[in-house]
């Protein structure tokens, strides 16, 4: 189970290890529910001890509270366990997820239960102040329809589909042109007068799946989202791997030619010049009459049409073969197909294929290769996850 961590966090001191320890409980109590000091211990891989005293410091804090007592242990004749669950102060979080075409905002109860919703479509990449504008308009608006005061706000979950240098908290890519040296949390907490927490879209749509979605049980997990970007979320050994500097899995601009078309990120030949979902409606755009959007090329998909299913199949093949690479470096038990391309069978059946092809025997068959659960709307549950646990945690 990943614990989200703020990508501004140093660690060190022992204050820090502890800050961290109480994520993870804050973050299984998210996932799981009410649980027993016990469950917490073995789902958290903290000591006995450890979890106790953080429970005694949280509940003195009123971060949590014990409530109705658990059922006795299987076969057990003891009294059954005390639960702990996530104290409710009124009041609520947001999400924001950021695609390079969107800005979705949710406003959600202090567990993540989400009240209201709004999508606009808009490019974002070249505009970075005035996206996080509209976004900061999109949660005054999100809240009212919610019913939540905007002083009750506990703080914000966001992410963008470029990765966050871990020591500065700025994009540093030039993958969103618009935003290159820009610390989107800090303006966005300028704009919402509320605690911040920003990560890449990839690790929080891994986050959503591994919570709520495909890759429930999951503690190894690489999650691909096929968008008008292509990148993957890294989970290892439960927790999202954000790599030295927060440039891990960026699985978009692996390289597939040398005399391939120039990548925005300034190589060229790049995985995403290929398989992005622009350059595959781009594609299949000269065989049909009507304009082709994401949702009729999945349906085309789904009737078997046989132009659709050679490009998406052919875009799941050259992902797979990347995909096996990675699965060679990291053995992962399950690969989602997240993102609005995640849903077609044609490329999911064709990364199968090529893992089975290109990854070693061993490793293929470890993997299970399926699609996301929670389809466009990961990103933005595990943004608002991300925001409960930074609410309820204090940070
Ligand atoms: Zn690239």
């Amino acid at each position: 189970m990943p614990t989200p961590s703020p990508t501004r966090a140093r660690g060190g001191s022992l204050e820090d290890l502890r800050r961290a320890n109480r994520r993870l409980v804050v973050a299984h109590l998210v996932a799981d529910g009410p649980q027993s000091r016990a469950q917490l211990s073995r789902s958290s891989g903290l000591s006995a001890t450890t979890v106790s005293s953080l429970v005694n410091e949280m509940l003195e804090g009123g971060q949590v509270r014990e409530t109705a007592q658990g059922r006795p242990h299987k076969g057990g004749s003891g009294r059954p366990p005390v639960l702990v669950e996530l104290a409710t102060p009124p009041g609520g979080v947001v999400g924001v997820d950021i695609g390079h075409g969107h800005v979705r905002v949710a406003a959600a109860g202090p567990t993540g239960e989400v009240l209201a919703e709004r999508v606009r479509r808009l490019d974002v990449d070249m505009a970075g102040l005035s996206t996080l504008d509209v976004a900061a308009t999109m949660i005054r608006t999100a809240l009212a329809d919610a019913g939540l005061a905007a002083s009750g706000l506990h703080g914000a979950g966001m992410c963008v589909p470029a990765p966050i240098d871990r020591e500065t908290g700025t994009v540093s890519t030039g993958i969103l042109p618009g935003w290159r040296g820009l610390d989107p949390a800090r303006e966005l907490e300028e704009r919402i007068q509320a605690p911040v927490i920003v990560d890449n879209d990839a690790n929080l749509g891994a986050l959503a799946e591994v919570r709520h979605g495909a890759a429930r049980g999951h503690h190894d997990v690489v999650y691909v989202k096929l968008a008008s970007g292509v990148g993957s979320g890294l989970i290892l050994g439960g927790r999202v791997h954000r790599g030295a500097t927060g440039m891990a899995g960026e699985l978009g601009h692996v390289q597939i030619g040398e005399d391939g078309d120039v990548c925005r990120c300034g190589n060229r030949g790049c995985l995403e010049t290929r398989v992005s979902a622009r350059r595959l409606l781009a594609s299949l755009q000269p065989a049909h009459d009507e304009e082709l959007t994401l949702p009729l090329v999945l349906e085309l998909d789904e009737a078997r049409d046989a132009g659709v299913r050679r490009v998406l199949s052919d875009a799941g093949t050259t992902i797979g073969r990347a995909l096996a690479d990675l699965c060679n470096h990291l053995n992962p038990s399950i690969i989602v197909i997240g993102g609005p391309l995640g849903g077609a069978a044609s490329v999911v059946d064709a990364v199968r294929h090529a893992v089975d092809r290109y990854a070693q025997p061993a490793t293929a068959e470890a993997v299970e290769v399926t699609s996301g659960e929670l389809g466009e709307r990961a990103e933005i549950m595990g943004a608002v996850t991300m925001a409960v646990a930074m609410a309820t945690a204090g940070d």
